[in-house]
């Protein structure tokens, strides 16, 4: 890609060791620039995400692998349970809409309780391990 396309921003010399050395820890090789790129854009999608769904879904709280989400505009609470599986993946199950594939696990992705729940289990996605 040629030059244009970038423009530069600034982080402090703390910021920048702490990152490096968290790829240097995770064994992640991509340059710094692309991992903070990544987390911005993330981050981006994730408020824009909270953004579209926070006017009438919120997080309730969670127990062992189930998360609380309450829906206004059903006026009902959701449960998504966080499904182990013996390959070291998981998957997710809304009891409300019995699906995969609805508006609460997908608001779900964009918690972090849900990562620390997963965390906690040691699991990973896609065969990746989450530190
Ligand atoms: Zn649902």
């Amino acid at each position: 890609m040629s030059k244009e396309q970038y423009t530069s921003v600034q982080v402090s010399r703390q910021t920048y060791e702490k990152i490096k050395e968290r790829l240097a820890r995770s064994n992640m090789k991509i340059t710094v620039s692309s991992y903070i790129e990544s987390i911005i854009l993330e981050n981006l999608e994730t408020s824009e995400l909270m953004s579209l769904y926070g006017p009438f879904l919120s997080y309730v709280g969670n127990s062992d692998n189930t998360i609380f989400i309450n829906d206004w505009k059903q006026r009902r609470i959701a449960g998504v349970s966080v499904n182990m599986k013996e390959d070291g993946s998981f998957s997710l199950f809304c009891d409300l809409d019995q699906s995969e594939n609805c508006v609460h696990v997908g608001f779900v992705f964009a918690l972090p309780q849900f990562y620390k729940i997963l965390k906690e289990k040691g699991l990973s996605s896609k065969g990746l391990k989450i530190s």
